[in-house]
């Protein structure tokens, strides 16, 4: 029997032993680049750091002036949790949904977001279907269609639908110039950092997500990095379908001012 309280003792001891490594990691799942700044975070791309998961399609979280939007959400609405838990992002944080255009790469997510968080107002293209539009209003969640460029919140624009495949970007008037923010590009990332120019009456600083240049030969890349200088672009984070190839390019033509990709990663300004 004396020997009971020495067993108590001897289990006490191993817990609080192990009390601080659950402590460190909780420290690292919550530790968050730039806290407290406006950033954009990348929850889903084709590339991921360790611990993430990457899948073809594309998502991103923007913190903005006290709004957080989701931009696109990815193919896969497991995926996409999964990757904001591990980032510590509570569907239930955001506040708007902001879909660039139909291919199921970007719109696949919506409905696990809807799931878990109904409150929510999603901007899209006028464009998609009516029944896309009816299945976002049947979660709860209001939709509001897209046609032409406006302030959407403020210091918040869509570049309006742009075309062949209907698409708008997301574009935010910050003190350092424009941040433009996009899917795919179909419509090409020059012209739509130039309607973003031309709307807001501002330069683009920095642009972000799918530039669509995977098989695109290195001559025209590098003449599209040229005209996005001309165009006062700064720096420049090119993710999702802008290809490896494309992207060493605009490695070496914006040097430090180019952001690497990935889910994970994030950008601040
Ligand atoms: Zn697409
Ligand atoms: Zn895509």
């Amino acid at each position: 029997m004396r020997k009971l309280p020495l067993l108590i003792a001897a289990i006490l001891v191993l817990v609080l032993a192990f009390i601080p490594l659950f402590r460190q990691q909780n420290s690292i799942r919550q530790q968050e680049e730039y806290p407290d700044k406006d950033k954009i975070i990348i929850v889903y791309d084709n590339k991921a750091l360790s611990g993430f998961k990457s899948a073809w399609g594309f998502a991103a979280l923007v913190k903005f002036k006290n709004y957080t939007i989701l931009f696109d959400t990815g193919g896969n609405g497991e995926i996409l949790l999964n990757n904001m838990e591990r980032l510590n992002i509570s569907p239930s944080s955001i506040q708007y949904v902001f879909l660039s255009h139909i291919h199921g790469d970007h719109t696949g997510g919506l409905w696990a977001i809807l799931r878990e968080n109904p409150n929510v107002t999603v901007f899209l293209p006028a464009t998609f279907s009516e029944a896309f539009k009816e299945r976002v209003r049947s979660f709860g969640a209001k939709a509001v269609e897209i046609n032409n460029p406006r302030e959407i919140l403020e210091g918040i624009y869509t570049t309006g639908v742009m075309f062949p495949v209907g698409e708008q970007a997301l574009v935010l008037k910050t003190s350092k110039g424009l941040i433009v923010v996009t899917g795919c590009s179909h419509p090409g990332i020059v012209k739509i950092v130039e309607r973003a120019e031309n709307i807001t009456g501002e330069n683009a600083y920095l642009v972000v997500g799918g530039f669509h240049l995977f098989g695109a030969p290195e001559r025209e890349v590098r003449a599209i990095a040229t005209s996005l200088k001309k165009l006062g672009v700064r720096r420049v984070m090119p993710c999702h379908c802008t290809g490896s190839r494309a992207e060493r390019v605009f490695a070496e033509e914006f040097g430090t001012n180019y952001v690497e990709c990935g889910v994970g990663k994030s950008v601040s300004w």
